[in-house]
């Protein structure tokens, strides 16, 4: 099998795997308990977040554990509305964010809170200074994704951080695609909140981590006990931490080999598929993007024939789109970058990491191209 989608998640690096398994076994105790039985759990907590802090060169009381991407982000935002809500009511955010955002947003709407949303160029990067033309007096939070799951564009963050620290509004961003991929440094980009997932970066699911810059003051989603310094109750995920932790470490030691690699074989995929296949668009920056991430359009084919294809060549890649109920609905990233439907339709997210290799970006190179061309023989011979 070829595994393309690393966007979505990615596999669980071994050495990670390890380091988790004595806690699935030997080491089970609660952190928060008194016998010494207890300390070796307690402590690879610890340890997990001193490694994550390290990775965002953050300081350790200031990573909150959660169940992930989606707990952060819901943290982030829910937390900060609810606390500030005396303050005001106003949060300024993307349309191109992941739901994980996006839903919490409209949760906040239907509770009062008015959201403005800003649009995005043709690259899917949205303009720093409408969004400071667009802060109030009641605005108390600003949420602008690093880089877009799909397309891979990054945002201008560092402006936009500074922006809002001279407004005096908080900043934060959902860098779960960036996290782990290439070096975030909170301090040096002036950020309040973010969230990171660390089965995005060859850690376990089920284990993410909320930033909060010391002072920061958020309400607490989860009532029950004191972990946590009381910002997320419940028993922690001990494995999970730990392989979050290790994760971390590996990232940060290996990144720029990583980079390097999964960059030179994603271009080769890109400079392949532009030279063997007719009538293909690269959606998202042609820079500013992720460096393991491609994505096209292909004129006159659908993207799920295309993902359905590549399947039975056992090739695992992702489309633009979400079926919901039957239906495809084009990606609302891509319409809002200003494509057609029927373009949003041809979508294809190719997504690699670091155990792509040469001879996987081949296979493709050859399986690819005879897909599109079949179904595009099929589109021209039918009428729907
Ligand atoms: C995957 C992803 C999430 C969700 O993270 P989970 O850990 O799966 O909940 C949020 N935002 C972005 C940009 C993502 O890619």
């Amino acid at each position: 099998m070829i595994y393309l989608d690393y966007n979505a998640t990615t596999p669980l690096d071994r050495r990670v795997l390890s380091g988790m398994l004595p806690f699935l076994k030997k080491n089970y105790a609660n952190p928060s308990s008194l016998y010494r039985f207890s300390q070796t759990a307690r402590r690879a907590v610890e340890e997990a977040r001193a490694r994550v802090a390290e990775l965002l060169s953050a300081s350790i009381e200031e990573i909150v554990f959660t169940s992930g991407g989606t707990e952060a982000n819901n943290m982030a935002l829910k937390g900060v509305a609810f606390a500030l809500a005396d303050k005001g009511r106003h949060i300024i955010t993307s349309v191109i964010e992941h739901s994980a955002l996006l839903n919490p947003c409209k949760f906040l709407e239907a509770q009062g809170f008015e959201i403005t949303t800003l649009p995005v160029d043709r690259y899917g990067v949205i303009d720093a200074q409408e969004l400071k033309k667009s802060i109030r007096t009641d605005t108390i939070l600003v949420s602008v994704m690093h880089a877009n799951n799909e397309v891979g564009t990054f945002q201008p963050i560092r402006e936009i951080a500074s922006i809002c620290r001279e407004k005096g509004v908080l900043f934060h961003t959902d860098a779960v695609q960036t996290v782990g991929k290439i070096p975030v440094n909170v301090k040096e980009l002036g950020i309040d909140l973010l969230s990171l997932s660390a089965h995005k970066f060859y850690g376990p699911k089920g284990a993410g981590a909320l930033y909060l810059r010391k002072g920061v003051k958020v309400t607490a989603l989860l009532d029950g006990g004191h972990q946590e310094k009381d910002r997320r109750a419940g028993t922690e995920n001990v494995s999970g931490i730990v392989g979050l932790g290790i994760a971390a470490q590996l990232a940060r030691d290996e990144m720029r080999e990583t980079e390097k690699k999964v960059r030179a074989l994603r271009d080769a995929l890109q400079a392949g598929i532009q030279k063997k296949i007719p009538k293909v668009t690269v959606n998202g920056h042609p820079v500013n993007r992720l460096y393991n991430t491609l994505h096209v359009c292909m004129e006159d084919v659908a993207s799920e024939s295309v993902i359905i294809n590549l399947d039975f060549k056992n090739i695992c890649a992702s489309g633009g789109s979400a079926c919901l109920s039957g239906s495809v609905t084009p990606s609302y990233v891509l319409r809002a970058m200003g494509l057609s439907i029927q373009e949003a339709r041809s979508a294809l997210r190719v997504s690699l990491g670091k155990y792509n290799t040469r001879e996987d970006v081949e296979k493709t190179l050859k399986v690819l191209p005879i897909v599109v061309k079949n179904l595009r023989k099929l589109s021209a011979s039918s009428l729907c």
